[in-house]
């Protein structure tokens, strides 16, 4: 396996033991290079910007990225001769939903751009299907939550800005109060519900992917989520009862571009890879989390030194 990242958003202590190369996924030739040197037939494309309200206040950093790179990545890969490519795409590219829970068939409209930018590349896979036969999964994630159940891997984001990560740093003092965006949202306690699916089951479903694309699948698209909603409040609940202290919130405004329901049907990953979810409770997703955060309070820079001497630079070589 070999993983290239530019390190903007990523951690090298990330990624462990793998080959690593450090690059951009716009540089063609460092692609290129890449795919001929290890001869590499599958890509997983999980690369992008990912936030909600960022993706409104910046529209063109989201299109420029997200599908600008995107694009360029995805035609290096087309020419090299890669096979099959795995995407990580997003619930968000439904938008506010007709009904609960949301199957593959739902109409998408999405209403944030970061919803957008990942339909469009679901699009460009379409015409590369066509045009190379490249054969392509998508898996709209929902809220990917938890932590690896090792405690030696999780959420390092800066900013952050997802709930859980928010929820426990704030358990641990690190921020001073939570804020809930909106209570007066159409849902039982007016907060938003969202569908959270531990990191395992979701790195699972991309093994499971790879291995039906080179078993000769067809080209789809999967949900992947656990079908069940917890609001806010109920995340806030479980995670003071997993950390055993009070967790200071507050009442805000609400936050551009977030349906107040979010909860997958994923029927039909079960039925077609055989998809079983493991960590399907909040409590234990919450759990694994705050093993993370308690022990690793600085995220990954305190994990490790830090040693880029594997890194490739295969440019030049
Ligand atoms: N949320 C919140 N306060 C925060 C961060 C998030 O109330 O500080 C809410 C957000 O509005 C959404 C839910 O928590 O309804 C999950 O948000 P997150 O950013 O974790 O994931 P997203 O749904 O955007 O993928």
């Amino acid at each position: 396996m070999v993983v290239l990242d530019n390190l903007q958003k990523g951690h090298r202590a990330a990624v462990a033991d793998a080959e690593f190369v450090l690059g951009d996924i716009a540089d063609q030739d460092l692609v290129n290079k890449t795919v001929t040197r290890y001869g590499i037939e599958a890509v997983v494309h999980l690369a992008a910007d990912s936030l909600v309200g960022e993706s409104m206040q910046q529209p063109g950093k989201y299109f420029r990225h997200n599908v600008g790179k995107g694009a360029a990545f995805l035609e290096a890969l087309a020419e090299g001769g890669v096979k099959y490519f795995v995407f990580s795409s997003t619930a968000a590219v439904y938008g506010e939903p007709r009904e609960i829970p949301i199957t593959e068939e739902h109409p998408t409209r999405p209403t944030n751009v970061y919803g957008a930018t990942k339909l469009m590349i679901e699009e460009m896979l379409r015409w590369y299907e066509h045009i190379y036969g490249l054969r392509w999964i998508s898996l709209r994630y929902f809220n990917a939550a938890g932590a690896d159940p090792s405690g030696l891997i999780g959420e390092d984001h800066h900013p952050e800005t997802h709930l859980i990560p928010l929820v426990l740093q704030t358990a641990l003092g690190k921020r001073p109060v939570l804020q809930i965006y909106g209570d007066d949202y159409p849902t039982p306690d007016g907060t938003c519900l969202r569908d959270y699916i531990h990191v395992t089951d979701l790195s699972t479903a991309h093994v499971l992917a790879l291995e039906a694309l080179a078993a000769g699948s067809p080209s789809a698209v999967y949900n992947l989520g656990n079908g069940n909603g917890f609001s806010v409040r109920e995340v806030i609940r479980v995670a003071e009862q997993v950390v055993g202290r009070p967790i200071p919130v507050e009442v805000a405004a609400r936050r551009a571009g977030d349906p107040a329901v979010l909860v997958a049907s994923s029927a039909r990953i079960k039925a077609e890879l055989n998809w079983r979810p493991r960590y399907n409770d909040l409590e234990t997703i919450i759990r694994t989390a705050w093993a993370w955060h308690r022990q690793h309070p600085d995220g990954f820079a305190r994990i490790m030194n830090i040693d880029y001497s594997g890194a490739r630079t295969i440019n030049g070589q």
